[in-house]
């Protein structure tokens, strides 16, 4: 809410701005925007994020430690 910067841990209500999947990354850009990635979506910016300075909040481990849950980016 408001200005506040705290980076609150994402839950299966953050989806991927791409795909609609849950989101396991957010990235917030330089100029203040933030984007919502799915593992699959958020590995294949990665490079691309990070040479345009974004800050990355890599939540993806989560999907190595729930192995229930089904893994991303296979459809
Ligand atoms: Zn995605």
């Amino acid at each position: 809410m408001g200005a506040a910067t705290v980076q609150e841990t994402l839950t299966a209500a953050d989806r991927c701005d791409r795909c609609g999947a849950r989101a396991y990354m957010r990235v917030t850009l330089p100029g203040g925007g933030e984007l919502l990635f799915c593992g699959h979506h958020g590995h294949a910016h990665k490079d691309a994020l990070a040479a345009a300075e974004a800050s990355i909040q890599d939540e993806s481990q989560v999907l190595s430690a729930t192995p229930t849950a089904p893994p991303e980016g296979e459809r």
